[in-house]
């Protein structure tokens, strides 16, 4: 089947009409048209939202989980759909796109136990019969930018997070892949009609490019902004949300490394590398970009990369034997030649899309466009001699999203995660950069920009921490001991 006819049936299973609107999308397996949808009304959306915020702030957490837990089975039932159509409309392969919505199951689960943990402190005070205690409260609308390469788990991170903390959201979806956010909306909606009486604009979606983007960016209802893209969006989108005194979570470019060590399991470092490296055709936010690797075994572990990269078949990522799907659009690819010039490797795998083989560069220094991250699968090899030589090397990039070393020496992995290791949100032991569980809070450093979302205790960013003071007896001491009686 063509890739517009199976979006076509697919999107028809899920209920969903993409035959008409502004926005086009293209299926980068053949650059075909494979659907349209219209451009949405930011100021609107911002103005249902900040309605609904003050009735979802209300409804108890545990019931808010509810709506979530309802949302995650919709996603499970619709799991092998939304996976094929992951895979038509951002050209990964079909196991990754599984891996994409499972994911969104994922932390649906997490955060329906959340519900019931968004624990504060009580705090010793200072005062006789004086209680302390902090509250978590929701926050406001949290709108959330996505980009093209995971284009619905972002989504899922944010909003099955933001639900439960009691705020509606907003998503502006890459202008890449606007159908399956359409999708994950519908599955939305069955799980709101489910739950029963929802506020109106508790779950939007906004179509359009970065102008629709900015417009909600600007919108002083807007809470949160949780932005997910390149280095440049956050350098556009982090100081108009400060301008406004609004919260941002930025989520940007990683330029990924990954140590090999002497001691090395180099079976395991060499599937991971492959994995890492050429898996998502080099797109994602986590692919593994600089291997950094010791003199003496550095010729047989990039020979061996080579000989892997030459051999990993390239093509359409709905082929089960596929392991690097195509290039998202034109560009992309273009982007890729500016690195490589003459040496891009174009793989004639389907007319109309852009298909390249993974490509190994010997780099002597790391200067120029190694210190960038171009986003397809080229791969930057660095040989060092001495260890702490491989930890600069690491760091010495203006990113810090994810790190990984391979060692079977305990000293070795112990320094690389220390606080004198590497700089990055995300470093790894004997497994690559790439390939993060939800449980986690995710994110980096540096011109990664600093956000934090996912597991572990990122949900405090969709928030507001309150600290209460509560005086049960019948004086009125003063914090600190100041003293300020009133004359007689
Ligand atoms: P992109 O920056 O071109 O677009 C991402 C989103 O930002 C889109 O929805 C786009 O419409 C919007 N946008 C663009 N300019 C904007 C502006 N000025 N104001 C507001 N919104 C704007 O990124 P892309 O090409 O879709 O995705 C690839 C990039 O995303 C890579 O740099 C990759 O590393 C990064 N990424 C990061 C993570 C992470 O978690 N750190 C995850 C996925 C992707």
């Amino acid at each position: 089947m063509s890739p517009a006819q199976e979006a076509s049936s697919i999107l028809q299973e899920l209920g969903v009409d993409a035959t008409s609107g502004d926005l086009a999308s293209r299926s980068p397996i053949d650059g075909s048209e494979i659907g349209k949808v219209l451009i949405g009304d930011p100021a609107a959306a911002a103005a249902r939202a900040a309605k609904a915020f003050e009735q979802w702030r209300i409804v108890p957490a545990p019931r808010r989980g509810e709506l979530v837990r309802l949302l995650g089975e919709e996603l499970r039932a619709a799991k092998e759909p939304l996976a094929r159509l992951v895979s038509i409309e951002s050209g990964k392969i079909v196991q990754e796109g599984l891996g994409e919505v499972q994911e969104m199951i994922d932390i649906c689960d997490f955060a329906v136990g959340l519900s019931r943990q968004l624990y504060g402190l009580t705090i010793a005070s200072e005062r006789p019969n004086h209680r302390m205690m902090e509250q978590w409260h929701p926050l406001g609308p949290v709108l959330v930018i996505s980009a093209f390469n995971f284009p619905v788990a972002v989504w899922a991170w944010n909003a099955a997070l933001a639900l439960v903390c009691g705020n509606p959201v907003i998503w502006k979806p890459s202008e890449k892949t606007p159908l399956t956010a359409e999708a994950v909306m519908a599955l939305a909606g069955r799980a709101l009609q489910r739950f029963g009486e929802p506020p109106a604009g508790l779950v939007q979606i906004v179509q359009g490019d970065r102008d629709v983007a900015e417009a909600l960016v600007d919108d002083p209802r807007v809470a949160l902004v949780s932005a997910t893209g390149s280095t440049a969006m956050g350098a556009v989108v982090g100081p108009r949300v400060a301008k406004r005194f609004g919260r941002v979570l930025l989520e940007l470019g990683g330029n990924n490394a990954t140590i090999v060590c002497p001691s090395a399991d180099l079976s395991l470092a060499e599937r991971a590398i492959l994995f890492s490296a050429a898996g998502t055709a080099g797109q994602r936010c986590t692919t593994l970009r600089r291997l950094i690797v010791h003199e003496s075994i550095a010729d047989r572990l990039v020979g061996r990369v080579k000989q892997l990269f030459a051999n990993v078949k390239v093509g359409d990522p709905r082929d089960l034997d596929t392991l690097v799907g195509p290039l998202i659009d034109e560009a992309a690819f273009e982007g890729m030649r500016r690195v490589l010039s003459d040496r891009i490797e174009r793989v004639d795998a389907v007319a109309g899309g852009f298909y390249v083989r993974p490509s190994v560069i010997e780099a002597d220094a790391q200067q120029g466009t190694v210190l960038q991250e171009t986003f397809a699968p080229i791969l930057y090899v660095l040989r060092y001699r001495d260890f702490e030589e491989a930890i600069a090397l690491n760091n010495a990039v203006p990113q810090g999203l994810s790190s990984s070393i391979f060692t079977n020496d305990l000293r070795e992995a112990e320094r690389f995660l220390s606080a004198a290791g590497s700089d990055c949100g995300i470093a790894n032991v004997n497994i690559g950069p790439s390939g993060a569980e939800i449980g986690g809070a995710f994110g980096g450093e540096k011109e990664t920009g600093g956000g934090r979302e996912s597991g572990s205790d990122s949900w405090r960013a969709y928030m507001r921490r309150q600290t209460n003071t509560v005086n049960y007896g019948t004086d009125l001491p003063l914090a600190q001991g100041i003293r300020f009686d009133v004359p007689p």
